[in-house]
């Protein structure tokens, strides 16, 4: 096996991303041989159980409430409607159902409680259950775990110097905190980020310093091509070339070996050997089903006929680590605290951001 290392350094990992093509192919598909099986990749389901509205300005979501784009928003998702949706993922051979919410942060209350209750209601399903709903607190973290919670995401998007060009509302430490609150319980961490914002080769390399350097590294790494929806800051910024993603995906498999590194948005512009490739390199995750949270995503049956040509088969639950117990919210150790964390907002001006929002008034 080859040593998880915490402590890479841009410079090498720029060498690794730039290397020639199939040097890097050989030396990714190489280490992802040492520590996965090269034939088995997860499908994971992705659920928008609270759409749009979002008060936070990333400048690449159209979910935020301040930019114009065609989203319809929705209240929260019952527990029914998920569990249903989960059901018919399982029955494609999803084994993860990924729970999104345009939140900043959780709030303590009835909405949590029902999120809770979602999750224990998918983990006796048997399915790996992820959330991504904003920053949250330890104590909320805890509640989670203990509803059944199998992994928590919160991407880190970029490196910590574009990020600043990305977002205004919150900051990159925010980040890092609640993965923070998250590694104090055993859910696993999912963070990753997008590539195709207009980003430099070093801010990608920058990324991967910052997610290497977790100690223990996430577990999963989502990889995603933006999706440059019409309305947002991003709208403009050209499509990210195949290769960008081939070299992004192995270059993370290489300095993270033992991570489920999913190939996550803009696969729809993928042709089926760009993802072949991309697997090849280490992506051992796609997310299935038509949507992936508001942005279109390849149809499952069309992703099941991929998996036959290449003669790939989907990753059973909980093989990497043991399921979760859940317990119920009546013996519950975690109570709901008063809390009022101190989560930050820049407020720094992102000029892309600032004319995104005055077209949007201008719509409106
Ligand atoms: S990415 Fe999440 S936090 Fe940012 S605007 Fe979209 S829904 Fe809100």
């Amino acid at each position: 096996m080859i040593e998880i290392r915490h402590n890479w350094t841009k410079k090498e990992i720029l060498e690794i991303y730039n290397k020639p093509l199939m040097e890097l192919l050989y030396d990714a598909a190489t280490v992802h041989r040492k520590y996965h099986d090269p034939n088995t990749v997860q499908v994971s389901t992705l659920l928008s159980i609270k759409t749009g509205g979002c008060p936070e300005d990333c400048g690449y979501c159209p979910q935020a409430a301040r930019y114009h784009t065609s989203i319809k928003g929705n209240d929260l998702m019952t527990v029914q409607q998920v569990k249903a949706q989960a059901l018919r993922a399982k029955a494609f051979g999803s084994s993860r159902v990924c729970m999104g919410a345009a939140w900043r942060n959780v709030k303590n209350g009835q909405e949590f409680d029902e999120v809770l209750e979602m999750v224990r209601t998918i983990n006796k399903l048997d399915m790996e259950v992820c959330c991504t709903l904003g920053m949250i607190t330890e104590n909320q973290a805890h509640r989670l775990a203990e509803a059944g919670l199998f992994a928590y995401n919160h991407n880190l998007d970029s490196s910590e110097e574009y990020y600043k060009e990305v977002i205004s509302t919150r900051g990159y430490q925010d980040r890092l905190d609640t993965i923070d609150n998250v590694r104090k319980t055993n859910v696993t961490v999912c963070s990753g980020g997008i590539i195709g914002m207009g980003e430099k080769v070093e801010d990608r390399a920058g990324m991967l310093v910052a997610l290497t350097t977790l100690n223990p590294q996430p577990e999963s790494v989502p990889i995603n091509a933006l999706v440059a929806v019409e309305g947002t800051p991003m709208e403009n910024e050209k499509p990210v070339e195949i290769w960008e993603m081939i070299r992004m995906v192995a270059t993370t498999r290489i300095v993270m070996p033992e991570t489920q590194v999913r190939l996550s948005a803009g696969r729809t512009d993928m042709t089926r050997e760009g993802q072949a490739m991309c697997f090849f390199a280490g992506a051992n995750s796609i997310f299935a089903g038509d949507k992936l949270l508001t942005t279109p995503n390849p149809d499952v049956n069309e992703d099941m006929e991929m998996f036959k040509m290449l003669g790939l088969n989907p990753q059973k639950p909980f093989i990497r680590k043991m399921q979760p117990e859940t317990v119920e919210a009546e013996d519950s150790q975690y109570k709901s605290l008063d809390e009022k964390p101190k989560w930050t907002r820049p407020e720094h001006i992102i000029d892309r951001n600032e004319e995104a929002k005055i077209k949007a008034k201008k719509i409106e």
